[in-house]
């Protein structure tokens, strides 16, 4: 390994799965979600083509099945063109220094999520006390303390594009992390969240499990910044998107989305914002 990166020291397998752990979903021709345990990550790029990227990077421990369902769909050692994070949370890169160690591959994220992801920053403290179940219980578990990427990871372009993905463009939208970034594509509207908002109620074993959908805020357990939340769901639901690929929970599109995003905007205190937690202040 690569002596110049390495996990945070409390980096570990966590176990909470759902029942589409392992499952893939084509949303559309070039757009690919596929779940690891209890979290989402696509690939961007039509299969039969080396031009793709990897958003996000799973669990702690699950290289493995990343590379099979980056191989399944683009070939025995197929490797894409970079990572692209939407935050650097231990469920978004879990994986992420064995593919990087494997692909020799750029890592891209926010500036501001950078800290975290170079071993200079900590996250705080996931916070139990957020009402909601089990997962939030379990939460002081979860590593928070930063990975580190050397100069393996660079910020994403300042005028808005995402490296590998021309259609697309970075937004800023945080609440949930300081550099928290989702994409979205002008042309179908497409949207890749991160966990800007979340379809399924993630604080909850029950709900993870059976992924029943569910439109919420950020998790609560690792939100810090509840007004820039809400701004960023705001921002998220004026685009209007026709698809969306949330980070936990599975995709919604349609008439669909579009109601529940305008709800989770207008209902979006009592949704969304805990009642008490150690983050309301
Ligand atoms: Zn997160
Ligand atoms: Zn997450």
């Amino acid at each position: 390994m690569d002596k110049n990166i390495s996990y945070g020291s409390d980096y570990k397998y966590i176990p909470a799965t759902s029942i589409t752990s392992g499952v893939g979903i084509e949303l559309l021709p070039d757009l690919f979600c596929y779940t690891v345990q209890i979290v989402n990550i696509c690939l961007v790029g039509k299969p039969g083509s080396n031009d793709f990227v990897l958003v996000d990077a799973g669990m702690p421990h699950s290289s493995n099945a990343i590379i099979s369902a980056v191989e399944n769909r683009f070939g025995k050692n197929s490797r894409p063109q970079a990572i692209v994070l939407t935050h650097g949370h231990f469920d978004h890169v879990g994986a992420v220094i064995e593919l990087v160690e494997r692909w020799d591959v750029p890592v891209y994220a926010h500036e501001l999520e950078l800290p975290y992801l170079t071993g200079e920053k900590s996250y705080p403290e996931p916070d139990p006390t957020v009402e909601g179940g089990l997962v939030a219980k379990m939460s002081p578990i979860f590593p928070n303390e930063p990975i580190h990427l050397g100069n393996r990871v660079t910020m994403l372009p300042s005028d808005g594009t995402v490296p590998g993905m021309p259609e697309f463009r970075w937004i800023h939208t945080p609440g949930h992390t300081p550099g928290h970034v989702s994409f979205f594509r002008e042309r179908d509207r497409a949207l890749i969240v991160g966990d800007a908002f979340v379809t399924v109620k993630q604080e909850s074993l029950y709900k993870v499990l059976t992924q029943e959908q569910e439109i919420n805020g950020p998790p609560r357990y690792l939100t810090t910044d509840w007004s820039a939340s809400w701004e960023s769901a705001k921002k998220l639901e004026a685009l209007k998107p026709s698809v969306a690929i949330t980070g936990h929970g599975l995709p919604m599109e349609g008439e669909q989305l579009a109601k529940n995003l305008r709800k989770l905007v207008e209902e979006f205190e009592s949704i969304a914002i805990p009642d008490d937690g150690k983050y309301m202040n």
